[in-house]
């Protein structure tokens, strides 16, 4: 008897391939991946595999946050090593207790998700994969100064350089800054632009020669457009974006994150305990809720026409703490008007490919690597029913049991 070979009887799956679940589904996981889907109640033998019965659950390929950020603390707010320690616990605890298999780093200062993906990578700590950027690339005067993340970096060759230091200290892809921010200071705006045209094209242009993809922060008509053509792999926010923004992502095939979070998260805005909660906690400033609040129906109007165009789209969340933010990203996706099945597939599918790990991740497919969550109901019924969360499965381990 291979003790490596677990069959998980009795599930209702939802594989993020097709809409509809499928009841009384078997799947057999062996040395990590996923070898075996049996349908129609069929199970493998008894004797050579160890059986967990699932009892109806619901099983889907684990969940995705594909633009996340460490805390924000100046150093002065804490020390550096207790910094880097804190990011590992909200990773960690991202995975175990909300089933965020998978993270897309979207600026963090000293490299700490580097050294995060690292630890995790080696089997020196258990938690969700991570694709790391390393610094949060803007101007002088640019967005996100106060992060500690952001690096300000000016004229073609200062992008040039500061882009291969990254390159350097491991990262996965480029964190890009185009333009300003909802969060931010009085002259920090999201309708402004923030490079000129010859720092853009330096900027692409080396992260084209050396292969790295670039996750471009644009959130004005200007910023998207030019994002795209010069070949971002992903823009994020888009607050404001046109009708052109829309054709070239089509035409660029490139993937959109929109971080509804951002603009759609403060008191008055907030219409659930989940929401409520969260505000009540994070106690923005009341200049920032205003921006936000502003913000809101344009940023809601271009996700629904992107959504409804056929944009390619992933879930980000840009909030914190990790293990709640991907989950009130995806009530507020449909909140905006997606359904819980595009929300689903934002988060597992579309958010492994965007990472480029579509082969082996984000669906429950024979073949594929097990990162797997295990739920107690329907979250195509209500998306948030994928927080009452079970089991989470990492490469073919449990991780986290709450099944009680
Ligand atoms: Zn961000």
């Amino acid at each position: 008897m291979s003790a490596l070979r677990t069959a998980y009887t009795n599930a209702t799956l939802i594989d993020c391939v097709s809409p509809a679940p499928a009841e009384g589904a078997t799947v057999v996981v062996e040395n990590g991946r996923i070898s075996e889907i049996m349908t129609g109640g069929r199970r493998p033998p008894p004797g050579d595999t160890r059986i967990v019965d699932l009892e109806g659950a619901y099983l889907l390929p684990g969940l995705w946050d594909v633009h996340i950020h460490p805390d924000y603390l100046s150093l002065a707010d804490m020390p550096l090593a207790d910094q880097v320690a804190l990011f590992g616990h909200r990773l960690m605890a991202a995975l175990t207790e909300s089933g965020v298999t998978g993270v897309r780093c979207a600026g963090a200062h000293h490299y700490m998700d580097v050294a995060w993906k690292r630890a995790f990578d080696c089997g020196q700590h258990v938690g969700p994969r991570v694709y790391a950027c390393g610094h949060f690339l803007t101007t002088t005067g640019g967005h996100f100064l106060t992060s500690g993340h952001a690096l300000e970096c000016d004229g073609p060759y200062g992008f040039v350089k500061a882009i291969r230091e990254e390159m350097k200290n491991g990262v996965d892809h480029i964190k890009l800054n185009l333009s300003g921010g909802i969060m931010g200071p009085a002259w920090d705006r999201h309708w402004h632009s923030f490079l000129l045209e010859d720092e853009l094209e330096a900027a692409f242009a080396i992260c084209r020669q050396r292969e790295f993809k670039v996750m471009a922060h644009a959130t004005n008509p200007d910023a998207v457009k030019n994002a795209l053509r010069l070949g971002a792999h992903s823009v994020e926010h888009g607050y404001i974006m046109d009708d052109e923004c829309i054709e070239l992502f089509l035409e660029h095939d490139a993937w959109y994150v929109p971080t509804l979070a951002i603009s759609h998260l403060t008191p008055t805005q907030a219409d659930n305990e989940w929401e409520r909660r969260w505000v009540e906690q994070r106690n923005l400033a009341h200049s920032l809720c205003c921006r936000a609040d502003a913000a809101s129906d344009v940023h809601a109007a271009w996700f629904r026409k992107a959504l409804d165009a056929g944009v390619k789209m992933g879930l980000g969340s840009d909030i914190r703490p990790l293990k709640d933010a991907a989950l009130l990203e995806m009530g507020l996706w449909v909140k905006d008007g997606a359904t819980p099945w595009q929300t689903l597939v934002a988060a597992t599918r579309n958010a492994a490919a965007i990472c480029g790990a579509g082969a082996d991740l984000g669906t429950v497919e024979a073949g594929k690597l097990a990162d797997l969550i295990v739920v107690a109901a329907n979250p195509l019924e209500d998306i948030n029913n994928v927080r009452r969360l079970l089991l989470v499965l990492k490469e073919g381990r449990i991780v986290s049991d709450k099944r009680g």
